[in-house]
């Protein structure tokens, strides 16, 4: 039974997890090949290794149900997990809801959200296969951060190229990252030749995440080996390495005597969606629970709810490897909403094949509403949410509302993917200026699946 006055449940470092988990070991249908960008044919290990060591390349491809986690990862791990899970007690009292609500804090991290979950071993697996740097893509600045962090604790060097727009809207996290001793670079810049191409067209481009890989990848590319590229988001092994949330939050929701009817994050990529998510999706897949997932995108890049499911580049340049996924297109320039860490055009590989499946459900929703649910949760609970956070918020307190309407009491829980504390100027233009809802119009999406690159399926 739970205790209606117990607010927050906290687990030791004896707790933080042993293993990820692999939902690709329990997902009904096997990975589709991911393609080599220059020859359109499944890629090869010598091409992938370009770009990533091979203990992240095996962690992409593994069948095995858990990967463990090596010592020195859990050791740095202990620097904020076990994040806190806890019960949004006043904001369940405000609703006059009989759901109850639970949320993950993983803003509870040094570098402010999620991120550092993957940025740790991605730097611990490059650091033992001997990477000299690493270069990376950034949005709102939340992953250029915890990459920056966990390079500085495994002695590599780091190189971000953050969207133009956010660099503006967000020096803040540029200054993050500087402390942490990475170089930044706004995206497109002069120091790629993709860069410069995007720059020549149009000297002030706000830039998109698609934008910033390709230079980043560029830099990597051409580097003969010395640098490597770090995405924060989409791939396999990075949805493998955010399961500790969920594993965590399993223990938790057990001290708290419940478990969940309803499990929401916020999607970029996808990765703290799936963090929270698959260790519960595993017992529907195996143990014949029927929890439901829900995904929340803004209106602004609905890639699940309103792109097409195929091949696409991950990139906007096309030199990244052909994923299978809902994708917007790779030209796709999302209108600049802060939601910056949300602006991405495609889908993680995984999280598009379960959606296909109709093993996750998705929902769009737009900046405006976003921001009233933020500071409905602000004032409620105190913490200042992400803008991508306060997605899954708005997701959550649409469910409450819904559950006090049918008079139903449901558990509902949702990742609180990162703070906001970095994104104060967004909250003052919602308050103040007149925020407005980014949208997209069908031109921007029509004959979708014919531009798409063709690849030969074998
Ligand atoms: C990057 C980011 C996201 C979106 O990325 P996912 O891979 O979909 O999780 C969401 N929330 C925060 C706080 C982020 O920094």
């Amino acid at each position: 039974m739970s205790d209606p006055t117990k607010i927050r449940f906290e687990l030791s470092e004896n707790d933080i997890p042993h293993q990820w988990y692999n939902i690709n070991a329990d997902n009904p249908v096997p990975p589709a090949p991911v393609f080599d960008p220059a020859t359109k044919q499944p890629i090869s290990v010598d091409t992938l290794l370009q770009l990533f060591p091979m203990p992240l390349i095996e962690q992409e491809a593994t069948t095995e149900r858990y990967v463990p986690i090596p010592d020195k990862v859990r050791d740095a791990y202990k620097l904020y997990r076990p994040t806190p899970l806890i019960r949004a007690a006043r904001l369940e009292k405000e609703l006059g809801t009989p759901a109850h609500i639970y949320f993950k804090y993983e803003g509870a991290s040094p570098a402010g959200s999620h991120k550092l979950n993957s940025a740790i071993p991605q730097a611990y697996f490059n650091r033992i296969s001997g990477t000299k740097a690493l270069t990376t893509e950034t949005g709102a600045g939340q992953w250029g951060s915890a990459l920056a962090m966990a390079g500085q604790m495994f002695d590599i060097s780091v190189e971000v190229y953050m969207v133009n727009s956010s660099y503006l809207a967000k020096p803040y996290r540029r200054i993050i990252m500087q402390t942490y001793g990475a170089q930044i670079f706004p995206s497109p810049s002069a120091h790629t030749k993709i860069g410069q191409s995007y720059l020549e067209k149009d000297p002030n481009h706000p830039g998109s995440l698609g934008i910033a890989i390709s230079e980043a990848v560029e830099v990597a590319a051409e580097s003969g080996g010395q640098k490597k590229y770090g995405l924060g988001s989409v791939l396999n092994h990075v949805l493998l390495h955010q399961t500790v949330i969920g594993e965590e939050a399993i223990k938790q929701m057990d001290l708290a005597g419940e478990y969940p009817d309803v499990v929401i994050g916020c999607v970029g990529g996808g990765s703290n969606f799936s963090g929270i998510a698959f260790p519960f999706l595993r017992h529907n897949l195996k143990d014949g629970k029927h929890t439901r997932f829900l995904a929340v995108e803004p209106t602004s890049t609905p890639s699940l709810t309103r792109g097409v499911y195929g091949f696409d580049y991950g990139d906007s340049a096309g030199i990244v490897p052909i994923l299978k996924m809902y994708t917007l297109g790779s030209d796709f320039v999302p209108d600049p909403i802060h939601a910056g860490g949300l602006r991405y055009h495609g889908m993680s590989p995984i999280v598009s094949s379960l959606y296909n499946q109709g093993l996750i459900e998705a929902v769009a929703v737009g900046q405006r509403d976003v921001f009233s649910a933020a500071i409905q949760f602000a004032r409620a609970e105190g913490i200042l949410p992400a803008p991508e956070s306060s997605h899954a918020i708005r997701a959550a307190i649409n469910e409450a509302i819904d559950a006090r309407e049918k008079g139903e009491k449901r558990v509902i829980l949702f990742n609180l993917s990162g703070h906001g504390f970095l994104d104060l100027s967004a909250y003052d233009q919602y308050l103040h200026n007149g925020m407005i809802d980014g949208s997209v119009s069908n031109g921007q999406l029509s004959s979708l699946a014919e531009r798409l690159p063709q690849v030969s399926l074998p």
